[in-house]
C-alpha cells in the first residue's frame, strides 16, 4: 500500500515592532493541489515534494501560506490558515507530515505561533505519526516545537541559497523514520543571545566555522541532523534566543541532548566574535566613506528599514541626508514605499515637476518635503514604481512593500544600469548574492527603524533578560 504524507507551508517572519498587522491579503495563500502546482517552486516544500515523490509516497498537499516579513499576524488570519491546514489532515490516514515552516512567526495573542499550531496538529494526527520540519535559519525554537516535531532541520546559508535542499533534508529525515520505523527525538539547547543576520552571514567567521563543524550524521550516537538556529531579534518574543538543535534516535536521547550541549557551547564560546559582516557606519559616516571611495559602484544597505526583515520601507530620513549632503553626487536610492507619492507622480506624468511629502522620519511621522522631476513610470511590473529625480539623486518609489529591489536588474528598467552607478543605497540588510556581484564596495548605514541593528536601542519588554549582548551579565549555562 502506498503511504501518504501530508505536506504544507506556513511561513512568516514577524517583526513585532512594526506597526499594524499582517492580514490574509498580504499572504500568498493556496490549498490542496495548488500547493504543488503553483506554490512550491523555489521553496523548501519543493525539496520536500521532490524527495517524497522519488521515494514513492503519495503526497497529501494541505496549505501553502507565506508573506513578506512584516508586522505580527492578525489573529483571524492565523486562525484561518491553521484551521485550513488542520481540516485537511483530519480523518486522513497519514504515514507522516513534512512541513516547511519559517519558525519566527508571531500571531496576535500567540507569541509562539508555530508551537501552538504544531500542538494542534499533533492532536489531529495522533501521537505516532512522525512530523518533520524544514525551518529558516532565523527560526525561534520553542519547547512546543521541540516536543511536537520528531525531526528538525534548517537553512545553513545566509543569504539563504539552500532553501530547497533544506526541504530535501527534512523529507529524508521523515523517510528514514517512516521506512525504518525508527523513532526520532529532538535535542535542544537554547542560548540567551540575540543575534542579527547582519552579524552572522555564513560566508564570514565565525558562522563559516560553526556551519562547517556540523556533522552530517553520527551513527555512533544515533545523530541524524545537527543545526544552529539564530532567532530573530526584531521580535519582542519571550522565546528569543539562539539554539543548537539535534535530531537523533529516541533510544539515544541522553547522548543526543549532550551533543546539543556541546554544539551550543561551541556557539556561545564565540559569541563576542559575531561582528558586522559588512563595514558598518553611522549614516553620515557611511556617506563620507562612499564619497571617498576610489571604486564604484558603492552599495550602501540602509539597515534600519529592511523590508525583508519586516521594516516598513518608508523612512526617508536617510534620503533627506543624502539629498542635503555636499559629499554625495549622483546617488540612486531604492526603493521607498509611498503609494500616495506614486499616485501623484503618475497623475503628473513623465517629465513633470512635483512637490511631494515623502515617507516619514523615524520615529516621528514628519515626511521629507521635496521637489523632483518624474523621470520614468512603470506600471507593467509586479508593483507600480516611479523614478523621481531630486537634484542629482534618483529615487525609486514603489506603491507597496516588497523585495522588488533585491535583484539589481530592476534598475536598468529606469535607465540606471547598476554597474555604471557611483552610489546605490538600498533598503536592505546583508546584500543578496546578485548585489554582492555588482558592488565594488559594500557598506552598512546603521539607520534607525524597525530593523535597528543596534539592539541596545530596541525597547524590548518581553525578551527574557539578561540576554547577550545587551546585558553584560548574561551567562550560560
Ligand atoms: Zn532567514
Amino acid at each position: 500500500m502506498t503511504e501518504t504524507v501530508a505536506v504544507g507551508t506556513i511561513s512568516h517572519e514577524s517583526n513585532t515592532f512594526a506597526p499594524g498587522e499582517t492580514t490574509l491579503e498580504e499572504f500568498t495563500f493556496v490549498t490542496d493541489k495548488d500547493v504543488i502546482d503553483s506554490f512550491a517552486a523555489g521553496r523548501s516544500i519543493q525539496g520536500i515534494i521532490d524527495v517524497l515523490t522519488e521515494r514513492g509516497y503519495e503526497l497529501h498537499p494541505t496549505v501553502g501560506a507565506t508573506a513578506l516579513p512584516g508586522p505580527t499576524v492578525a489573529e483571524h488570519t492565523y486562525e484561518r490558515i491553521v484551521q485550513a491546514f488542520l481540516d485537511r489532515c483530519a480523518g486522513v490516514e497519514l504515514a507522516g507530515v513534512c512541513l516547511d515552516l519559517h519558525g519566527s512567526m508571531v500571531a496576535e495573542g500567540t507569541p509562539d505561533a508555530e508551537g501552538a499550531f504544531l500542538r494542534r496538529l499533533r492532536d489531529v494526527v495522533g501521537p505516532d505519526v512522525p512530523i518533520a520540519g524544514a525551518l529558516d535559519m532565523h527560526a525561534t525554537i520553542t519547547e512546543p516545537m521541540i516536543e511536537t516535531l520528531d525531526a528538525i532541520t534548517g537553512y545553513r546559508t545566509a543569504p539563504h541559497t539552500d532553501v530547497v535542499e533544506t526541504g530535501e533534508r527534512a523529507a529524508r529525515l521523515l523517510h528514514s523514520s517512516v521506512a525504518t520505523n525508527r523513532s526520532f527525538r529532538v535535542g535542544w539547547e537554547p542560548l540567551p543571545m540575540l543575534l542579527a543576520g547582519e552579524r552572522s552571514e555564513t560566508d564570514a567567521a565565525p558562522m563559516t566555522d560553526l556551519i562547517d563543524s556540523l556533522p552530517r550524521t553520527d551513527p555512533s550516537k544515533e545523530i541524524a541532523n545537527v543545526d544552529y538556529f539564530l532567532g530573530f531579534p526584531w521580535a519582542d518574543s519571550p522565546h528569543a534566543g539562539c539554539h543548537a538543535v539535534i535530531t537523533g534516535g529516541e533510544a539515544a536521547h541522553a547522548a543526543v541532548q549532550a551533543t546539543a550541549r556541546e554544539y551550543a557551547t561551541a556557539f556561545w564560546d564565540c559569541r563576542d566574535t559575531f561582528d558586522f559582516t559588512t563595514e558598518a557606519h553611522q549614516p553620515a559616516a557611511a556617506l563620507r566613506e562612499a564619497a571617498q571611495s576610489t571604486v564604484r559602484p558603492v552599495v550602501i544597505a540602509e539597515t534600519g528599514d529592511i523590508p525583508g526583515a519586516g521594516g516598513t520601507q518608508d523612512f526617508t530620513g536617510f534620503l533627506a541626508t543624502i539629498v542635503g549632503s555636499d559629499d554625495v553626487r549622483d546617488a540612486v536610492v531604492a526603493a521607498i514605499v509611498d503609494n500616495t507619492a506614486v499616485s501623484q507622480c503618475m497623475a503628473a506624468g513623465e517629465g513633470a515637476t512635483v512637490q511631494l511629502a515623502l515617507g516619514r522620519h523615524y520615529p516621528e511621522t514628519d515626511p521629507f518635503e521635496c521637489t523632483g522631476t518624474v523621470r520614468t513610470i512603470h506600471i507593467d511590473g509586479p508593483i507600480d514604481a516611479v523614478r523621481l529625480d531630486i537634484g542629482s539623486t534618483a529615487v525609486i518609489l514603489v506603491d507597496e512593500r516588497s523585495n522588488y529591489h533585491r535583484d539589481p536588474d530592476f534598475l536598468s528598467t529606469f535607465d540606471l544600469p547598476p554597474e555604471e552607478q557611483g552610489l546605490i543605497v538600498l533598503k536592505s540588510g546583508y546584500l543578496s548574492p546578485a548585489w554582492k556581484d555588482v558592488a565594488a564596495r559594500r557598506l552598512f548605514a546603521l539607520t534607525r527603524g524597525y530593523t535597528d541593528q543596534v539592539l541596545a536601542r530596541i525597547p524590548y519588554e518581553r525578551v527574557p533578560r539578561p540576554i547577550y549582548p545587551i546585558d553584560e551579565n548574561a551567562t550560560w549555562p
